[in-house]
């Protein structure tokens, strides 16, 4: 056998560890252990049955052929049109690329606008990928830290401070994911104002856009104005609001020439996104839209149970998140490395959450709470009994 050396760009990298403890905690369960688990990143909800039943339909009449590599032209017709509708964006099909997901989005964006010595602005605690994609295209992660008190927000000083001549581009994620926390209309605005002022590009993942609480505004950075407009990039996709994560797919809009040279790149490595579940997605955008609504309850629902218990929990504290479906929990009075807290917790008392170190903060843990209330009221029980145990 040859020597087996794995290439330097996939050393650089580790491995998602919110998919390693949703492996773990699933494999626990599936030994007969009785797991209360809040590591996943996805809904717990089926895909509603008229998304299901257009992908039926499309496999029915033969769409099981090779498309586009950019998506099915009606795809791209139908999210320009979401576009303008719900964000206030001017786009043609032109602009829109069909990706693998959302993350697939933001890996090919990486890889077509990020290259050696180009540095990325990313808040912390940030989505897992973030960093990684950046350094597989070879870029440097510039990581801005944020905390609790400024309700884990960059602000437009530290944006600012943080951008030379090499920074390209900035991750800005709202709602956010670990956090929850959602940028008002007036904090985008500003920080469009320092995006503008550098003349850098601003990725907008707005993947958790359907998922917000107390009516709090989703504003795209891009609508601010025609200057924000042209140098902001946006990544969305299907998975969350419509509970279709094992769908695959997402999209990213931009200027003609990098969705372009994104199609290349696609081109060589993934091609078309899964021709049928593409009619899927169509019937997400175009159908009736009360399956958001209809989750969005269950998860305010659960938000408040999950904070209520958190509450009555001496020695933890967290902010309300106002959009995703997590609670970013401070578990810093505890004195423990986030990695130790969630391994012994697992072990324990079998309750698997996602420790603060996976999105570059100590101090923290994530709980997802896209589970039902019976798994949150024992899986909130048991945490309580653990810290109670350890102070
Ligand atoms: C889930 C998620 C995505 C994209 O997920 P896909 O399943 O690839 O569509 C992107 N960004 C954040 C912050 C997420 O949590």
């Amino acid at each position: 056998m040859p020597s087996l050396t794995i290439a330097d760009r996939v050393n650089r990298v580790t491995p998602s560890m919110t998919l390693a403890i949703s492996a773990k905690a699933k494999a626990m369960k599936a030994e007969g252990l009785d797991v209360c688990s809040f590591s996943a990143g996805e809904p717990d909800f089926d895909t509603p049955d008229h998304i299901k039943a257009a992908a039926k339909q499309a496999l029915d009449q033969g769409k099981t052929r090779y498309g586009p590599a950019a998506g099915e032209p009606a795809l791209r017709r139908a999210i320009a049109q979401k576009l303008q509708q719900d964000n206030d964006l001017c786009y043609g099909p032109e602009n829109i690329i069909v990706t693998n997901g959302g993350k697939h989005s933001l890996y090919n964006l990486m890889m077509t606008l990020i290259g050696p010595g180009d540095e990325v602005i990313i808040p912390a605690p940030y989505w897992v990928s973030y960093p990684e994609m950046v350094t597989l295209a070879g870029g440097t992660p510039v990581i801005v830290p944020t905390d609790l008190a400024g309700g884990y927000k960059i602000t437009p000083e530290q944006l600012r401070r943080h951008i030379t001549p090499q920074t390209r581009l900035f991750i800005l994620n709202s709602p956010s994911n670990p956090t929850g926390t959602v940028y008002s209309p007036e904090e985008i605005k500003a920080l469009a104002e320092v995006v503008i002022e550098a003349d850098i590009w601003v990725v907008s993942d707005e993947i958790y856009e359907k998922i917000r609480y107390d009516d709090v505004p989703h504003l795209s950075i891009g609508a601010i104005g025609p200057e924000a407009y042209q140098r902001t990039l946006l990544s969305n996709g299907f998975a969350k609001a419509y509970a279709m994560t094992g769908w695959r797919i997402g999209y990213l809009a931009g200027p003609v020439e990098l969705i372009r040279a994104m199609n290349t790149l696609q081109s060589h490595s993934t091609s078309n996104v899964c021709t049928f579940a593409q009619y899927g997605a169509i019937a997400a955008l175009e159908g009736p839209q009360d399956c958001i609504a209809t989750m969005g309850h269950a998860f305010a629902q659960r938000r408040q149970v999950m904070l209520k218990a958190i509450h009555s929990i001496p020695g933890l504290s967290c902010a309300t998140p106002q959009g995703a479906f997590y609670l970013y929990v401070d578990i810093s009075a505890l004195a423990v490395p986030s990695l130790d807290f969630c391994s012994q917790l697992l072990e324990e008392k079998y309750v698997a959450t996602i420790p603060g170190v996976a999105f570059g903060a100590e101090g923290s843990i994530r709980l997802s709470y896209a589970t039902d209330l019976e798994t949150i009221e024992r899986g909130l029980e048991r945490l309580a009994a653990f810290v109670r145990s350890r102070s």
